[in-house]
This record gives structure tokens, sequence and C-alpha cells, in this order.
């Protein structure tokens, strides 16, 4: 992966000028590679004098939990007023693991009223739309917290890196590559790994904490999903499954539990294509996960006003459970026509 060194040396620049109010942004429903991410890049600003504030739209899932310095991360729609004032009040924004602002929500709003703040953007999702000051814009890589592990490396030094920020980086590599298995993992990838690992850091308690620290609930909602909710397309080579609000309160619901559904069918040997769709109060969240050449990130910015990664993305859908299945039907069948799926 090649870091611009032009960027690099304004965002040394930019870092240089002493005590500063720097906030760091990640995207709704935050998952490792957003949490972890902003923690480890909020230690490397402190260390050089900042003030710095993460803050994320809504609360992140609860086996992420444990992560050292998570307890400091802003919720802005538990704490609106701390967030407001602390993006008011910055110098500089740092938008880690998204690529629009409209991947904040009502935090967005707030965003754009600071008008003065430099903007950095520290990502890897395809297409980003905003204007940044200075732009770490990397799709090729498998995470954002690898995107920071190679900043910290570019401006600090390897040795550099704490065993605190390595095992927050550690979460995010593994969740965003799931555990290891998807593509872009590249050997540049295992020697960050390989840095991380020699800071000391457990990594088979960091996979415990993360993977295997779910409810019962959740095992259960799992189970009926896959039995009872899973639908196929296509001779079985895309497949779908939907969840209400009733669904999942009958499984006793906490935000994360339906985190992994969707890879789930992609573990059947000809499967081309998985979707889950999400009830929540004003809309419904639409996953999507393919394999090979299918790209979902085409699919969800057609069909669901969303995007992402080329083999995984998401969007949104604004009509009922059974109108979204219509339509998620019709996009497949459209889809195939033009040899997309
Ligand atoms: P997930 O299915 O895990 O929520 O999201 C998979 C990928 O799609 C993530 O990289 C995420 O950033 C992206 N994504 C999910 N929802 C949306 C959305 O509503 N809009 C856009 N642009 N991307 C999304
Ligand atoms: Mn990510």
């Amino acid at each position: 992966m090649n870091l611009s060194q032009p960027d690099i040396e304004r965002l040394r620049e930019l870092i240089a000028a002493p005590a500063q109010r720097m906030v760091i942004l990640s995207h709704t429903n935050p998952d490792g590679d957003a949490v972890g991410s902003s923690i480890a890049w909020a230690e490397a600003l402190r260390r050089e004098g900042h003030d710095v504030v993460c803050i994320v739209p809504n609360k992140y899932p609860y086996y992420l939990d444990w992560m050292t310095g998570i307890g400091d991360v802003v919720i802005h729609r538990t704490e609106p007023d701390r967030a407001a004032a602390a993006v008011a009040e910055a110098d500089v924004i740092f938008c880690l693991d998204f690529h629009s602002l409209s991947r904040l929500d009502q935090l967005s709003e707030v965003i754009a009223a600071n008008t003065s703040a430099k903007r950095v953007l520290i990502d890897h999702h395809l297409n980003p739309t905003e204007p940044f000051d200075i732009m770490f814009s990397h799709p090729e890589a498998s995470s954002t917290c690898f995107l920071v592990y190679k900043l910290l490396e570019a401006l600090w030094g390897a040795e550099c890196v704490t065993a605190s920020q390595a095992e927050v980086l550690y979460v995010g590599m593994m969740t965003d590559t799931g555990n290891f298995s998807f593509s872009s993992l590249t050997p540049e990838l295992y020697q960050s790994l390989a840095v991380l690992s020699a800071t000391g850091i457990n990594i088979p308690q960091i996979y415990n904490n993360v993977y295997n620290s779910f409810t019962e609930g959740r095992a259960r909602l799992f189970g009926y999903a896959i039995n009872r909710k899973m639908k196929m397309l296509r001779k079985g080579t895309v497949a779908y499954m939907s969840l209400t609000e009733e669904e999942m309160r009958r499984f006793w619901f906490q935000q994360g539990d339906s985190e992994g559904f969707v890879n789930y069918p992609l573990s059947i040997k000809k499967m081309r294509m998985s979707a889950i769709f999400i009830e929540h109060k004003d809309f419904i969240r639409v996953s999507l996960r393919s394999r090979g050449a299918v790209d979902v990130n085409l699919f969800a910015s057609r069909y669901f006003e969303g995007g992402g990664h080329h083999n995984a993305a998401g969007g949104k859908s604004y009509v009922s459970m059974a109108e979204t299945i219509a339509r998620f039907e019709a996009a497949v069948e459209e889809f195939a026509r033009e040899g997309l799926v």
C-alpha cells in the first residue's frame, strides 16, 4: 500500500502545531474497525499533546465493551451536547472508517456547522464524497486499523506502537477481514501483525473477547434466522434473511446480536451473494455480502442508497419488509440479466 508522502508530510505538519483540540469521528453502528482505529489514533495524538475526543453517532456493540479506552468514546445519541461542544470547538476533525457524512446520521449536521476545522479522512471505503483537506482514502486496505497502523509507522516508526494501540488495532484488522479470511490479505498486513504481536498482546484472548462473548439469545436468534428465515433465489446461489423488530424482541435482541449473520450463507459452496434485512424503527437496514466478482457495492448503491466495499456493503430501505424483499428479489433478477450475479 502506498501512502502519499506529500500527504504524510502535510499530516505531520498539521499535528506539529501544539495543543490543538481534535475530534475523531466514526460511523453509525460503529464496529471493531471504527472503534479500534479511533482509539489507537487518539492515543497517538494525545501523546503529541493534543486534546482529543472520539465521537460515534450511536452505541457500539456490547462485545466491544472490554476494549481499553472505549469508555471515553462519546456517543452522540446519549450525550448530544457533549458531542456537539467538542465538534464546535475542534481545530481538526478526523473522519475514520467512513467515506460520506451521510453515514453519521444526525451527527452530520453538527459536523457541517463547524466550517473552520481542518478535515482529514482516513478510510478504506470506495468513492469518498466530501472534500477533505488531507485524504487517506485506500479502498485496497483491508481495514481502517491497518491504515492507521501504516500512518503510525510512517509518522513515528513501528517501534512507537504501544501494546494498548496494538490491541485495539488488532480488533479492527481481525473483524474487518472476518478473522483474516476475506480478500486484501497482503504480505504487508501480516508484517504489521507481526509488529502488533511483538508488543505482547494476547491474540487468543482478543479473539475470545470479540467472537465468544455473545448471549444465549443471540445464539438462538441465529439458529432461528438460518433455519426459519433463510430464503434462496437463483437455484440456491443467492440467499436472504429478514428479521422484524418483533422477532428480535422474542430473542432478547441487543444491538450487535445480528452482526455476522449475513456472512453465514456464504459458507454454502455455491453461494454468490447473501443479504439480510433488519427492521429498525424508521427503516430497514440492508447488509450485503458476496463472493468473487459479484459487486455488492454496486448493488447497494443502485438499489438501496448505500455502498461499502466490493464484497461487503450495506444500505437502507424506507418501505415495509414485504416491499423491501420484493424490491430485493426484482433487483437480483435485474442484476442477473446483466450477468452481474
Ligand atoms: P455491514 O453490513 O457490516 O453493516 O456493512 C458492510 C459495509 O457496507 C461496511 O463497510 C459499511 O461501511 C458499508 N455500509 C453499510 N451500510 C451502509 C450505508 O447505509 N451506506 C453506505 N454508503 N455504506 C454502508
Ligand atoms: Mn472498516
